[in-house]
């Protein structure tokens, strides 16, 4: 399998953007073999340095009274009010929202990881200085 595209784009707050231990840097898109493609992978300024994480979602939990499927860890129902369940204390079914983000889409192998990670991440530092070239000729007329 081929990567045939991959499309970066940065997130506006590069300066020091809040304190957490992750900060999401870029968001990239990927084509492989030129006909399929998978977005929202994103970019992250983690403690030993950048890495790749695939798109992923966030565990839902249905509820109980009108089955909305709300983000897990609230603790309301945001259509109609009922009290969610509280996650944290894996229980019965559902225990498995407890166990935090799934991989949408992402490599299976460690070679192909690595080769996925090294092209986004040089896509991400092309982008980086398309940009600061941008932000110094601007500086420069100023
Ligand atoms: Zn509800």
């Amino acid at each position: 399998m081929e990567i045939t595209e991959v499309r970066v784009a940065l997130r506006q707050s590069l300066g020091r953007s809040g304190t957490g231990e992750h900060r999401l840097r870029a968001y990239a898109t990927v084509t492989f073999d030129h006909c399929f493609v998978v977005r929202n992978i994103k970019i992250i300024d983690g403690t030993h340095g950048l890495f790749v994480a695939m798109p992923s979602r966030k565990p839902k939990a249905a509820c109980a009274r009108c089955a909305f499927k709300n983000d897990a860890g609230g603790r309301f129902c945001t259509q109609c009010g009922t009290a969610m369940p509280q996650v944290g204390r894996p229980e019965g079914p559902g225990a498995e929202v407890a166990e935090g983000h799934r991989d949408i889409a992402h490599p299976i192998t460690a070679d192909f990881r690595q080769v996925l990670q090294q092209k986004i991440l040089e896509a991400y530092e092309a982008e980086r200085a398309k940009e600061r070239l941008a932000s110094s000729a601007v500086d420069d007329t100023a």
